[in-house]
């Protein structure tokens, strides 16, 4: 008996970058795109940007074309973003907002997501995603246990139509395990409820959630690997619960290590010195900063 082959060829590698423009690119977010750019070439494979401009408040025009023109400078190339186009369009989250809601619903239907009426630190924050220091903390249940208590007190509501105008926070199990092989850190574990807790998934003035709308955008967008900096390594876990959630495939992860200042914290765009933009006028070129981190 002769063994039948498969001719069927391995899925296409597509990656993805996606910045948020709320202030010019510094080296930390080149060097990490410049992972994600040499992962895509060596696989033949495709990049497209996606501006990740949900935050009104923080992001402003000037920074989306700054941020074109940077990326462009710096020797990126994308084939599909909100410049050029592409089967997934539209590359900016703003304009992708049917799409999150459309995900949104579907958690509150299957009942992943509880109403959270708290006004703290995280529900205003959670547009932007979570690096490191500005991480959420350990949400303490103050509605889910309201949720609870209501649900007991009160026949069950058939679901009727989605109500975001408030703030939705997404149930974990604590106590349970995710854990997930990473492209560059091998393989990770983290505990709901302990190393996170709930966390916002939508906030009241009818906005997605960091967690969720990246989720929506690189399923939509078949994206097969998601390379970050390391400290989005706990949102990744909170996003596989959202993918599992929504019936959705997760892709592959490649978290890349930080780049740290003289002091040992993450470059951030505070850091004006080192903004492309700042390195560009004072005469750097593209090949000499890539000397910096010798990829
Ligand atoms: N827009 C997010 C950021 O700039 C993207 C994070 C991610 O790669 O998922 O931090």
């Amino acid at each position: 008996m002769s063994a039948v082959r498969s001719h069927q060829s391995p899925p296409q590698y597509r990656g993805r970058i996606a910045p948020s423009p709320t202030g010019f690119l510094h080296l930390g977010h080149a060097r990490t795109f410049w992972t994600a750019q040499q992962r895509a070439s060596t696989q033949g494979g495709t990049l497209l940007l996606r501006n990740e401009d949900l935050d009104r408040a923080r992001c402003k025009p000037e920074f989306v074309s700054a941020m074109l023109e940077d990326l462009r400078w710096f020797g990126f190339q994308w084939h599909e973003g909100p410049d050029c186009g592409g089967p997934f369009a539209p590359y900016n989250q703003s304009q992708r907002l049917e799409l999150y809601r459309a995900a949104f619903e579907a958690l509150q239907s299957k009942g992943f997501i509880y109403p959270c009426k708290c006004s703290r630190q995280d529900i205003r924050r959670a547009l932007q995603a979570p690096h490191a220091e500005d991480d959420e903390p350990i949400y303490p249940g103050t509605c889910r246990l309201a949720e609870a208590a209501a649900a007991t007190r009160e026949p069950k509501a058939v679901p009727t139509a989605a109500q975001p105008a408030q703030n939705w926070r997404f149930r974990v199990s604590d106590g349970e395990m995710i854990a997930f092989e990473d492209g560059h850190f091998g393989p990770q574990q983290f505990i709901a409820g302990k190393d996170f807790g709930d966390f916002v998934v939508w906030r009241s003035e009818g906005l997605p959630a960091y967690e969720l709308a990246v989720v929506v955008d690189d399923a939509a967008m078949k994206i097969s690997e998601v390379v970050r900096g390391a400290d989005l390594l706990t949102s990744t876990a909170r996003q596989l619960l959202l993918y599992r959630a929504l019936g959705l495939m997760p892709p592959q992860f490649y978290h890349c290590p930080l780049m740290l200042d003289k002091s040992g914290k993450r470059l951030a765009k505070r850091h004006d010195a080192l903004s492309l933009r700042t390195l560009r006028a004072e005469g750097k070129t593209p090949v000499e900063i890539r000397g910096y981190w010798r990829v």
